[in-house]
């Protein structure tokens, strides 16, 4: 009897625990995704995720058949339609890699005791966190809450496993019925606003396997010096390629290791970048923080971390100003250029995130969800974890946060992150025409208004805990 391999934030055929299980089970497998916009409490994708996940599709349907697989793509009720996969193939395992939302969860808790009272063997395998949530704990045995001793203890724990290779014994079940991805409509029509993240982007795991190994040996040992230089094409660009699971923190673990491993320590070149690898990986850990919180404080993604936040006299979020935002039409050159970048290309380099989202919130003192939001639905590496968790980390409200009263000036970032303005004409070309609007708000005045709104709520409010 078959297997069922349901493909979800793992879209790659390396190091794919589930595959290989599937594999070693030794029976004809069904690859299976869904797109599933009908499960209840799960988030809708945005629209650059769905032109990336189209892509990615791609790209995955393409690995598979490298080995001799096919992938099936079925659109409902994620239950609904492993229940009649599983009728129409007889299959009687189903194998899936874990994933950390709470709806989520509970979608595949639902499915894994249906099935098993079915009958049916249902696994779920750890494959896209290098550390579970739920053991990396205090000594209290309480989950973290603060990012430096979590990453510590990280660093405590055994070493992740190393990448699982390519399963090379595959069997395929076919006759099974697919949807045609096409009908899926994830790509933009009219508009077609795509052009931008089209010469930006190829998904898919080779592309993501090339770039990381293209960062390691041209960028790693300027990383400490020059990440936070938008300008330059300092850091990896592999944000989108985690979410969608076309790389695992597996790979990037072991392939940064062995690359650093490999270096002549002696050299100064060498030493720098041993450095990069310890700060990049020190990234990743973030990334992996970002889903301890999600997994342990589930309403992240929606509620104020700091209750005493719910008081926060946040501005009416106008049409005209959110545009302004949005559109990168503000007249604050670094915070135009940032969401300029992401509007064209769909990623937004991580210093300007910060310095655009404190002017969100603080210079115009708007609802930090308000740019969650849009940063969800035009980021191609929009993710459930770290997209909140960072939001709620400048805005003050979050767990181990920025403080509220720090407010970035994008003036002063920009002359230190950007002093010879290349990424700013680079995005914002118009800076010097009469067509450039004026500030949107005076710095100084904003700045001291959120100061004054922060100080009418009452700070001694704890952390919330898990509802
Ligand atoms: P690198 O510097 O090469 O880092 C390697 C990897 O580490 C990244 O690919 C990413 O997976 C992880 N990482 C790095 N920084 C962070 C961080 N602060 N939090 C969590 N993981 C991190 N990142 C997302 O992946 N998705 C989001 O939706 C997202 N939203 C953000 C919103 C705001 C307001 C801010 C300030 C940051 C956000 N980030 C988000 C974090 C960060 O900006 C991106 O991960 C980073 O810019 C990706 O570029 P890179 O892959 O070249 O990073």
């Amino acid at each position: 009897a078959p297997s069922i391999v349901w493909f979800r934030d793992d879209l790659r055929v390396a190091d794919n625990p589930a595959l290989h299980e599937a594999a070693q089970r030794g029976e004809p497998i069904v690859c299976l995704y869904i797109l599933d916009d009908a499960s209840s409490g799960l988030r809708p994708l945005g629209g650059a995720a769905r032109w990336w996940l189209h892509h990615s599709l791609e790209a995955l349907a393409s690995s598979l058949r490298d080995i001799g697989l096919e992938l099936t793509l079925r659109r409902g009720a994620a239950a609904d339609v492993i229940d009649s996969v599983v009728t129409e193939t007889g299959a009687k395992a189903v194998f899936w890699n874990r994933r950390y939302g709470e709806a989520e969860r509970n979608v595949d808790a639902g499915i894994k005791s249906s099935l098993r009272a079915a009958g049916v063997e249902a696994r779920s395998t750890q494959a896209s966190l290098l550390f579970e949530p739920w053991t990396v704990l205090t000594g209290q045995g309480a989950p973290y809450r603060v990012f430096t001793p979590f990453y510590r203890s990280c660093l405590a724990e055994p070493e992740p496993r190393h990448p699982l290779p390519v399963v090379d014994e595959a069997t395929l079940f076919a006759g099974v019925t697919s949807d045609a991805l096409d009908d899926w409509s994830l790509l933009p029509t009219a508009p077609d606003w795509a052009g931008g993240l089209r010469e930006a982007w190829t998904p898919g795991e080779t592309t993501a396997l090339e770039r990381l190994r293209a960062f390691l040996s041209d960028e790693l040992s300027s990383y400490v010096a020059e990440q936070d230089l938008p300008a330059q094409d300092a850091t990896s660009g592999l944000s989108p390629y985690l979410r969608w699971g076309e790389i695992s923190p597996f790979q990037v673990w072991h392939e940064t290791r062995s690359y650093v491993a490999s270096l002549d320590r002696r050299t100064s070149e060498g030493t720098r970048a041993a450095e990069g690898a310890s700060a990049f990986l020190r990234q990743l850990v973030w990334r992996e923080f970002s889903y301890h919180l999600l997994f342990h404080w589930p309403q992240i993604t929606h509620a104020n971390m700091r209750p005493a936040f719910d008081d926060f006299p946040w501005a009416e979020p106008s049409p005209v100003v959110m545009e302004a935002w949005q559109m990168g039409r503000t007249g604050v050159p670094l915070v135009d250029a940032g969401m300029r970048e992401l509007w064209q290309t769909g990623i937004m380099h991580n210093r300007v995130r910060m310095v655009v989202a404190s002017f969100l919130v603080k210079n115009l003192r708007i609802d930090w969800r308000e740019g969650e939001r849009w940063f969800w639905d035009t980021l191609v590496d929009a993710d459930p974890a770290a997209n909140a968790v960072n939001w709620q980390w400048v805005a003050g409200s979050g767990v181990d946060a920025a403080p509220y009263f720090r407010v970035f000036n994008p003036e002063l970032q920009a002359t230190k992150f950007d002093p010879a303005r290349e990424y700013i004409r680079r995005f914002v070309p118009d800076i010097d025409a009469e067509t450039y609007p004026p500030p949107l708000v005076d710095l100084k005045e904003s700045r001291k208004a959120a100061l004054d709104a922060y100080a009418s709520i009452s700070k001694d409010r704890a952390l919330g805990e898990p509802g």
